[in-house]
């Protein structure tokens, strides 16, 4: 008797150990602990990449092994930077370590196909190394590792819907139309619609500074508007995440 479930954290170890002995791909959502604006919680990051490798793993039969729920410094820039509370910033060093250790444990119960699903802007590198120090370690088990930054797979039809007037781009769509417009339809609970900002977007200069400017960062934490989102842009994009990333994912590993 199984959960049926494709969460690792919910399986008990015998469910794991038969499912893993078919050689699904197992999904590694990378996320953080940061600021999201007054009107999301501190664990957008992880729970949206979450979300979409849960969507994924659904449609391919895979696995999704815990968050990882802290990630990278948050940077002024793209995510609100130190300034916050409740934002938890990891070295470098912790954070690479913690990917390849995750990656070696679950190589050494039996996973070849992995797919690392990333949901906190700063991760993209961060995670890559740790990918990189895991395949030098287990390549020779015929290990294959799969990296993405899901919001890459929007189109520009799904873009267009989400963004009738104009796109900002993706690095200020911190806590804004984007995260939010996903967070209303598979969170709505844990949206604050009497708080979500609505000032100018952020106009950051070309360059960092350390340490950082504080008045660089408007002071919800948001770094554009998010009156536009809606639940309805959540489901357009959520749905459309799912199916092409599933399409990768197909291709790649032949899942
Ligand atoms: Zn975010
Ligand atoms: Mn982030």
């Amino acid at each position: 008797m199984t959960s049926g479930t494709v969460m690792m954290d919910q399986m008990s170890w015998p469910e794991f150990r038969d499912r893993i002995a078919k050689n699904p791909v197992v999904f590694l959502p990378c996320g953080a602990t940061e600021q999201h604006g007054p009107h999301l919680p501190l664990s957008v990051d992880a729970l949206l990449s979450a979300a979409v490798a849960r969507e994924v793993a659904e449609e391919v039969g895979g696995i999704v092994a815990p968050t990882l729920h802290f990630g990278y410094k948050s940077m002024p820039k793209s995510g609100g930077g130190p300034f916050f509370a409740g934002t938890i910033n990891l070295d470098a060093s912790t954070l690479i370590a913690m990917v390849r250790d995750v990656i070696r444990e679950l190589v050494r119960h039996g996973a070849r196909k992995v797919c690392a699903i990333v949901g906190h802007y700063e991760n993209q590198w961060i995670v890559t190394e740790g990918i990189d120090l895991a395949m030098r370690e287990c390549g020779h088990t015929g290990l294959r590792v799969m990296r993405l930054e899901y919001w890459d797979f929007c189109t520009e039809d799904t873009l267009k819907k989400v963004f009738p007037d104009h796109f900002p781009g993706v690095a200020l769509e911190h806590a804004a139309v984007m995260e939010t417009s996903m967070m209303l339809h598979l969170y709505p609970e844990m949206v604050r619609l009497d708080l979500i900002p609505d000032h100018p977007s952020a106009d950051f200069p070309p360059y960092d500074m350390f340490p950082p400017h504080r008045e660089w960062v408007p002071s919800s934490g948001a770094l554009t508007s998010a009156k536009a989102a809606t639940k309805e842009k959540g489901r357009i994009m959520v749905e459309q995440y799912r199916r092409d990333i599933a399409v990768a994912v197909r291709k790649e590993f032949k899942a």
